[in-house]
């Protein structure tokens, strides 16, 4: 069982602190509104039937429709799953979409499954929770190993029983309602907390060292993107390996490669021991692939200057403390890797309009709401005199905190 959630939790309390929240309410904005757990039986193709254990969360839709993706992978499990949708809660406060958070998965490893499988399992997970979702209620997205052709299969079994509401599900294919931008938007959400947070202490993107690990939806994007605009990326890695330059990494080579093979395996790049990627030095550090790989101890040998969480949940609680102690400024999840969420907000109006945007403005919009954040997060960590991620958390409650008190208890 995973302690996902009560790590969140003492990031939540850190900021309850500050706000001098009173215990009751604590209680009431930390805990869930809504879990539910599905049995999923799929036809496998050799005949066997097998049986995966999916969930979804709602935590909180206070400030909004919940809002959230969907996980495909063996680690899911229902603490898990709660600790990302308040996550979500609080990252679609911190950028002030009208969102509430929830976040659902299903425990199975994806890479083992036939292509008809796989929509066999989403189809059947969708059946399960349908009468939890809906373009106004609940709209999953993707997340680890889910993309747009699970969405496009959930928007399709969503259609069955409660005809066309292409806004019950974002990251779809752009063929099918999906929105420009919406593949990269995290990445580039990423890159554009990062060049805020250098321009704050007076330096530019161009030139400055990246280490990035994961090389699927986040962290390959925030790679091109960085590379794209004269950032020098001297580490990248996957589960399958990792590779290091300090003059800089071949990153057109390594795109090339991965969006053949799926993965960096085989990449003819110079390579390091996958441990070592995260160790190595650098300007900015983006983890962008699973929770919990900056613990403590990898805390203590990191050299970066920053850390910006591209992932959910990459570091645990120890690792913040060891990475504050010595003065690395971490830029949370709940700001930085909420690129995503807010391009699928921009996907949902488009849905709900029929009218759809071109490219220019979704990137202009995205850039507009990640600075205008960034300004809300610098005068809330200068008017409480914390650490980024503390200010993320301080914004973040107090506007659901807000909402809350509005509507009545
Ligand atoms: N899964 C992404 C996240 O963790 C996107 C969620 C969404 O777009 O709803 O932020």
């Amino acid at each position: 069982m995973s302690h996902a959630f009560a790590d969140v939790s003492r990031y939540f309390g850190r900021a309850a602190r500050v706000l001098k929240l009173g215990s009751d309410d604590q209680k009431l904005l930390e805990t869930p509104a809504r879990e539910l757990r599905v049995e999923c039986n799929v036809r496998m193709d050799d005949g066997s039937v097998a049986t995966f254990i999916g969930y979804r969360v709602q935590h909180d839709n206070s400030r909004g429709p919940y809002k959230g993706g969907l996980r495909f992978h063996p680690s899911v499990d229902i603490d898990e799953v709660r600790a990302l949708a308040s996550l979500m809660t609080w990252k679609t406060a911190v950028v002030g979409v009208p969102f509430g958070g929830a976040k659902g998965g299903i425990a199975v490893d994806p890479a083992k499954l036939g292509m008809r499988e796989l929509e066999r399992l989403t189809r059947r997970f969708t059946q399960g929770i349908q009468d939890l979702i809906g373009d106004d209620k609940d709209i999953p997205a993707p997340d680890v190993n889910t993309n747009a052709q699970v969405m496009a299969w959930l928007m399709d079994e969503y259609a069955r029983s409660h005809g066309f509401h292409p806004g019950v599900v974002t990251g779809k294919p752009v063929e099918l309602f999906g929105s420009l931008g919406r593949d990269e938007a995290t990445g580039r959400g990423v890159v554009i907390a990062t060049e805020e947070y250098l321009r704050s202490v007076g330096r530019r993107l161009a030139g400055t060292t990246f280490v990035v690990q994961g090389f699927g939806n986040v962290g390959s994007h925030t790679a091109r993107i960085v590379h794209e605009l004269g950032g020098k990326v001297v580490g990248i890695g996957d589960h399958t390996g990792a590779f290091h330059d300090p003059a800089g990494l071949d990153v057109p080579g390594a795109l090339a490669h991965a969006a053949r093979a799926r993965s960096l395996a085989g990449w003819g790049g110079p390579s390091i021991p996958p441990k070592e990627l995260l160790l190595q030095p650098c300007d900015v550090l983006v983890p962008a692939a699973l929770g919990g790989v900056i613990d403590a101890d990898v805390a203590k040998e990191l050299r970066a200057g920053l850390v910006v969480e591209g992932a959910n949940a990459p570091t645990t609680p120890e690792g913040d403390e060891v990475l504050g102690a010595r003065g690395i400024a971490v830029l949370p999840d709940i700001y930085a890797n909420a690129g995503g969420v807010t391009v699928s907000y921009f996907e949902w109006v488009q849905n709900i309009q029929h009218f759809y945007w071109e490219a220019e403005r979704v990137r202009a919009e995205l850039d507009k709401t990640m600075r205008q954040a960034f300004a809300g997060l610098v005068a809330t960590k200068k008017a409480h005199g914390v650490d980024w991620r503390t200010a993320a958390f301080v914004q973040a409650i107090g506007r659901v905190h807000r909402a809350s008190e509005l509507r009545g208890y």
